[in-house]
């Protein structure tokens, strides 16, 4: 048989191609470059570095590190290809503690901008130089320069104009060097670590900071009352983790994941175990849209993990991946239970200012000090919006403002520190139990007034009940009905139904398909009964939500789904007026609530307006 085509001769490529290849692996825009040579300046030992961008690193990365230099005779070889000071022999790879190791950074870069290297080490008297563009490579000249390493990096993409076309706005640029500069920095605290971005200072780290003021100044200083210290040590022989972190309460949780910086022996990684088990913590904490503000810095042995998975070294390997999910989980976890995390009024109202550390939130000029009048406003706005009933806001206005100003209000008085294992704050005393509209209810604690959604609140204690439940005795207790309960539902579920049988034993239903589009019930959880929901309507909304959303039953989530739903329709409901004994019972079970700060969602049950908050609110501070 013969063909049209003829087979095109088999070349060896340039080098400078073969240089430009391998740089699309790792060089993808200026924060790439960066991100290399602020590596090679770590792994050189340096106690500073200094980076300065122009145009976002388009037009110029310059980054000078006072590290161990590279010596005159081997300055022309660090630009060479898979040429590198760090690894030489196989065996290395399991042991990697350097940042770099593949020897081709330096190369690429060199291949696709304007490079420049000046470097001395302390053995000699005199520095090299070296230009290098394409594969345009000049013979090192003397040069005067103190020890350590100066590396410009001038038009990046020059000879490639297809990939310059991808790079973004010099703004958009920036920020993406900052992330990368900050997390670099965040994980080597010891190295004071500044960078200039068009003449302005952009970052000023001094050395040899602790950890936890790095991450602190990283931040935001403002932050540090709204995050707790992670601890795990289960380090053992090679084998195990050790962790060290901080992780943000509910109130600072954002909308992207860009406040969450996980580190693996030093190393920025993204990695789906690990961002899985800090969400997995904080379910029920936060709303699922959001994202917890997250410091994590793992240490594992170099053998416990693959690092040379990913070219620009992001995604890691673990050789144990449920014991890393299980480490990151209930470190997150526990520290979340140790601390308190109802949240204050202000901390969450948008643009509370004047309140634990304002200044990043509020602009300079403006006065700190904001009319009483419009904080209550803010207060107001606050109770409506979020989420429940719609109380007149002149009426509710006029009872907080009552409830803030009742002249009996017992004098504040600290409690001895609060022990580990609590699981809330305790409340102080006997309590007097305000129910506000038959709505809300104000109590104080050992830090202030505390506001309570009774629904939220009474949803979140029938939930983590359920759950127990079936979690201890496998399945809810259930009540047989007189005649079976016919639900229309969507045919797929009828095809479905197997799959579901498990889950609606667990949860104390029982349902057998009655045609193409009907399932009859037969018994129902006797809670349900006994808290008086109508079960006709439970089963309607049960199925509308398991075919709106999708469920799938073998999973965790579908079980707590359905718990939370009946727990909603249980739960007391704003409008309720509670007598006396169920408001000190609502009041006394909060204490041994598990998550009590949350409903099962995630939205707060609780908020708090601390003392220093009240005080501030009457012009006492
Ligand atoms: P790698 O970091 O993977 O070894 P690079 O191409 O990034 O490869 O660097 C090549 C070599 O150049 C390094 O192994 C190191 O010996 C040397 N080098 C690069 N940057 C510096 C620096 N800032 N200080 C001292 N030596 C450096
Ligand atoms: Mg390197």
């Amino acid at each position: 048989m013969t063909t049209s085509t003829i087979q095109p001769a088999i070349r060896q490529l340039p080098p400078l191609l073969v240089n430009q290849i391998a740089a699309g692996e790792v060089i993808e825009r200026p924060a790439s470059v960066l991100k290399e040579l602020v590596e090679n300046s770590i792994d050189a030992g340096a106690t500073k570095i200094t980076v300065e961008l122009q145009q976002g690193g388009i037009e110029l990365v310059r980054i000078t590190d006072d590290g161990c230099g590279i010596a005159p005779d081997q300055i022309q070889l660090a630009l060479s290809p898979h040429a590198t000071s760090k690894i030489t022999e196989s065996n290395d790879l399991d042991q990697i503690s350097t940042m770099g190791f593949r020897g081709e950074a330096l190369a690429s870069i060199a291949s696709v901008s304007r490079l420049t290297i000046k470097s001395r080490t302390a053995a000699h008297d005199e520095g090299r130089e070296i230009h290098a563009a394409g594969d345009q490579h000049q013979s090192p000249k003397p040069t005067g320069c103190p020890v350590g390493t100066i590396i410009e990096v001038r038009n990046i993409f020059f000879n490639t104009p297809a990939r310059r076309k991808f790079l973004r706005t010099p703004t958009t640029e920036q920020t993406r060097c900052m992330e990368w500069l900050r997390d670099l920095a965040m994980a080597n605290p010891s190295i004071g670590v500044r960078c200039i971005g068009d003449d302005k200072v952009k970052l000023d780290l001094p050395p040899n900071q602790s950890p936890k003021e790095r991450a602190l100044a990283i931040l935001g200083e403002e932050l540090e009352s709204q995050l707790v210290e992670v601890h795990v040590d289960q380090y053992d022989n090679a084998r195990g983790v050790l962790m060290w972190g901080l992780v943000g309460l509910p109130s600072i949780a954002r909308a992207t994941s860009k406040a969450q910086h996980v580190f693996l022996n030093g190393r920025t990684i993204r990695d789906k175990t690990v961002t899985h088990a800090i969400r997995e913590a904080y379910r029920g904490l936060i709303e699922p849209g959001r994202h917890p503000t997250a410091v994590l810095m793992i240490e594992m042995a170099p053998s416990a993990v693959d690092v040379n998975v990913h070219p620009a070294k992001l995604e890691v390997r673990f050789r144990d991946q449920s014991m890393v999910h299980r480490a990151v989980y209930h470190g997150v976890r526990d520290a979340l239970m140790q601390a308190d995390v109802t949240p204050s009024v202000l901390s969450i109202l948008p643009n509370a200012g004047g309140f634990g550390g304002a200044t990043a939130i509020m602009p300079a000029d403006q006065p700190v000090e904001q009319p009483i009048e419009k904080q209550i406003d803010r207060i107001v706005e606050y109770l409506n919006t979020n989420p429940k009933p719609t109380s007149n806001p002149a009426d509710l206005r006029s009872q907080i403002t009552k409830v803030l100003q009742t002249p009996d209000l017992p004098t504040f008085n600290p409690l001895p520190t609060p022990t580990q294992d609590r699981l809330l704050p305790p409340i102080t005393n006997k309590v007097n139990v305000l129910q506000i509209h038959s709505s809300y209810l104000a109590i104080q604690d050992d830090q202030g007034l505390l506001l309570i959604d009774q629904h939220a609140l009474h949803e979140r204690m029938m939930f983590n009940n359920l759950l127990a439940r079936v979690t201890n005795a496998g399945t809810l207790e259930q009540q047989g009905l007189l005649t079976p309960i016919v639900v229309e539902v969507a045919p797929g579920i009828i095809d479905d139904f197997d799959n579901f049988q498990e889950l609606f034993t667990r949860i104390g239903i029982s349902a057998a398909p009655m045609g193409p589009r009907s399932i009859g019930v037969s018994s129902v959880p006797t809670f349900l009964l006994s808290r008086n929901v109508d079960p006709g309507t439970f089963l309607d909304e049960l199925f509308e939500t398991i075919e709106r959303d999708g469920f799938v039953p073998s999973k965790e989530e579908a079980l707590h789904e359905i718990l939370d739903m009946m727990s909603c329709k249980a739960a007391i409901k704003a409008g309720d007026t509670l007598s006396e004994t169920e408001l000190a019972e609502i009041i006394a079970l909060r204490g041994t609530t598990e998550r009590a700060a949350s409903c099962p969602h995630g939205r707060p049950t609780t908020v708090r307006l601390t003392i220093e908050e009240l005080e501030k609110l009457f012009d006492r501070r």
